[in-house]
């Protein structure tokens, strides 16, 4: 897509001089213009079936109440409730998506990962017992901090293991891992690869550049296992914000693996802090 300005040059007595001709393209604005209105649309549309659905319930109970059996009252109630957990977990993603995006600044430290994996394996543990997948880290003996922000990194962390859990089958097994990179290089060229991997379902060659895209096609992905579609724009989000990458390897019926590299943290040296106080 294309803007084309127009405008008359004048000179010093305003007189016509002649005609500036500006071209723009703007095929990128347009889409992401386009792709922000169809985000809205889903969203909106998404927000709107879990309401109607609990209204409806609502309706029914408040007109019928004592004339239902007990039976048909508890399962309407467990629908309501489960259409609450589902408009939670859509506003709560959504407006994480948006505070990332306001472009407000986070407070990056040193970072001990193994915490963040700890916890990670803590709040899912029982849900892996439950679901017959055995969750397990492998790591580095001793990772080096790496910086960036734990609260953003743990939820990068609990949406990769949630979803690994929620795409393997019982039997299965999902592996955090953490690797120390080049511990013999200098410091700035030292990382940390974060590798969370499942035996589960996989994802199609053709779908995989796409579940990281943000606003896009959010729809297709929404109903499937109750996720929200959002989960991995968030991830995105994230680890581009620690200056990262997220990548993708995943086979059908095998399973796939998420990772990205984290640099390590270097200590500030007195030049720094004293140029720093000095700003
Ligand atoms: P959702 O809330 O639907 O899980 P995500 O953004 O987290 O949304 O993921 C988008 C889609 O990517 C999922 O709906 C699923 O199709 C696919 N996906 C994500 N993680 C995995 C995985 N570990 N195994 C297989 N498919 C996955």
């Amino acid at each position: 897509t294309l803007r084309i300005l127009l405008a008359t040059v004048l000179d010093g007595r305003d007189t016509p001089k002649g005609i500036a001709i500006t071209v723009q393209d703007i095929t990128r604005e347009t889409e992401l213009n386009e792709a922000k209105s169809q985000f809205i649309s889903n969203v909106s549309h998404e927000l709107r079936t879990p309401l109607f659905n609990i209204k409806s319930i609502i309706e029914t109970i408040q007109e019928f109440g004592n004339n239902l059996p007990v039976e048909s009252q508890q399962e309407f109630l467990m629908t309501a409730n489960q259409e609450t957990d589902r408009l939670t977990r859509l506003v709560n993603d959504v407006l994480d998506l948006a505070r990332l995006e306001s472009g407000r600044s986070y407070q990056f430290e040193a970072i001990d990962l193994s915490q963040a994996i700890e916890q990670t394996l803590r709040t899912y543990q029982l849900n892996a017992q439950n679901k017959g997948i055995s969750l397990v880290k492998e790591s580095t003996p001793e990772l080096p901090l790496i910086r960036g922000n734990y609260d953003l990194l743990l939820q990068v962390f609990t949406n990769l293991v949630g979803n690994a859990l929620k795409f393997t089958p019982e039997g299965g097994k999902v592996t955090i891992r953490a690797y120390h990179l080049h511990p013999q290089a200098d410091l700035a060229a030292q990382a940390v690869r974060i590798e969370v991997a499942d035996t589960g379902m996989g994802i199609a060659p053709e779908d995989q550049p796409k579940i990281f895209e943000r606003f896009v096609r959010v729809e297709n992905r929404v109903h499937t296992l109750e996720g929200t579609g959002l989960g991995l724009c968030i991830v995105n989000d994230i680890v581009q914000k620690h200056e990262s990458q997220i990548h993708v390897i995943s086979e059908v019926g095998v399973g796939s693996t998420f990772w990205f590299d984290l640099p390590v943290h270097i200590p500030e040296t007195l030049d720094v802090m004293l140029a720093e106080a000095a700003t």
